[in-house]
């Protein structure tokens, strides 16, 4: 059943629901079991759980029904097994990178990975004796030259964000398992809806479950599945040890946002679509990116990824620098400005002062991210409220842009 939720409703199978007191295992919804603790029969059975020959719970940090729970209703939808849910999207990466890799190991990344990655790698890997290189993953052969005999990950996203450029899936995949090495990708952006990142040649996939999948922006959460058991088997110690879990509370809130995940994303990336079409005709719109439009600049590759699911992020760039981009904001006081994506509703973010502060305006720049650059996370609400808004944010920051010019 890949690329789609299971029944919304419906335990997965009641034997996989292990932890949940008896009388609950065949409630219609999820139950919350918030317990640190469990009791076993004694020192065999006990045995019998960490040996992986009885399903049961010992103590919370190390998994719990809530986190098991979710993860088995992402792994139908990734077409994977024994995922492992964390308690955010950085949890998630930490755990992949620190559980599988060791000192003298090399780490290769997209050189536009989310924020926190490209902190990671440049950073927190080699204080620990992981050296790392980032390349452009739009250029596959510029990650191919950055991967060495003792490269032990290459991890890209599929979407940059919030560039919307395709990765070069395909070939990174290739010089990556030639190499001997382990494709992590970062399917958040992309979702097992538009992208079965197993069936184009991941070895690991994660998540911030945080984003679309959970989708009402109250709950941190992360998710990392490998094909193979014993990496995710490390994965899951990585979690325990450094104590990167879940809350119950958390899992519980994810896997009741994930039983309209289908429903929202659909409607969330019809939005985006007639969005994207809407912005392009407003006054002062110097270019809008979306990863489904005829102009995209990556539009072959971006359909062999993604088929016909662009997914719900539209990115745009108005006249007029920082003063039309304070104007856009201004003239849309009931769209949220928050620097997040994947809410149910639609956010607003602006790159230069979130996101990219951190770089300079001449790396900003080589990125094509101008003061009057913007990233829209489409949410679900009437289309014609969405047109409705961004008409009046256009029509301000072209005002604003026609008096400073
Ligand atoms: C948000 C995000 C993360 C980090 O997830 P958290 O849940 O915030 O820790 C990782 N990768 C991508 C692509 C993201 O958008």
């Amino acid at each position: 059943m890949s690329g789609q939720v299971d029944r919304p409703n419906s335990p997965l199978d009641p034997a996989r629901r292990p932890g949940f007191p008896e009388v609950a295992r065949d409630a219609l919804g999820t139950p919350l079991q918030p317990t640190v603790v469990y009791r076993s029969a004694g020192p065999d059975a006990l045995d019998d759980i960490y040996e992986g020959r009885a399903d049961g719970f010992t103590y919370a940090r190390e998994g719990h029904p809530n986190a098991a729970s979710l993860a088995a209703r992402i792994d139908a939808m990734e077409g994977g097994q024994g995922g492992v849910v964390l308690g955010s999207g950085m949890a998630a990466i930490t755990a992949v990178l620190l559980g599988i890799c060791k000192a003298g190991d090399h780490v290769v990344g997209g050189n536009q990975l989310y924020g926190k990655s490209l902190k990671m790698l440049r950073e927190d890997l080699p204080r620990l004796g992981i050296s790392t290189t980032l390349a452009d993953a739009g250029d596959a052969a510029s990650i191919a030259a950055a991967i060495r005999p003792e490269t032990r990950i290459v991890m890209v996203e599929v979407v940059s964000n919030p560039t919307l450029r395709a990765a070069d899936i395909a070939a990174i995949a290739e010089a990556t398992h030639a190499a001997g090495a382990l494709l992590v990708i970062d399917n958040t952006f992309t979702t097992p809806r538009g992208f079965q990142a197993f069936e184009h040649g991941a070895d690991i996939v994660v998540h911030s479950v945080t984003k679309l999948l959970a989708g009402h922006s109250d709950v941190t959460l992360g998710y990392a599945c490998a094909r193979d058991s014993a990496l995710n088997e490390a994965i899951g110690w990585a979690n325990a040890t450094f104590g990167l879990t879940a809350s119950p509370y958390d899992c519980w809130m994810a896997e009741r946002g994930l039983a309209t995940f289908a429903l929202r994303y659909d409607r969330a990336e019809e939005n985006a679509a007639a969005l994207a079409e809407h912005l392009a005709a407003q006054p002062g719109v110097r270019r809008v990116l979306y990863p489904g439009r005829a102009d995209h600049p990556d539009g072959a590759r971006m359909r062999a990824l993604l088929g016909t699911r662009f997914g719900n992020m539209v990115s745009f760039e108005v006249d007029g620098g920082r003063a039309a981009a304070n104007a856009m904001v201004a003239a849309m006081p009931d769209l949220p400005f928050a620097p997040t994506l994947g809410d149910v509703g639609t956010t607003l973010s602006h790159p230069a002062t979130s996101s990219h502060r951190g770089l300079t305006p001449e790396g900003r720049a080589e990125l094509g991210m101008s003061e009057g650059f913007f990233r829209i996370s489409v949410g679900i609400e009437d289309i014609d409220l969405l047109r409705r808004e961004f008409t009046a944010g256009c029509a301000a920051a072209h005002a604003a842009a026609q008096a400073a010019a």
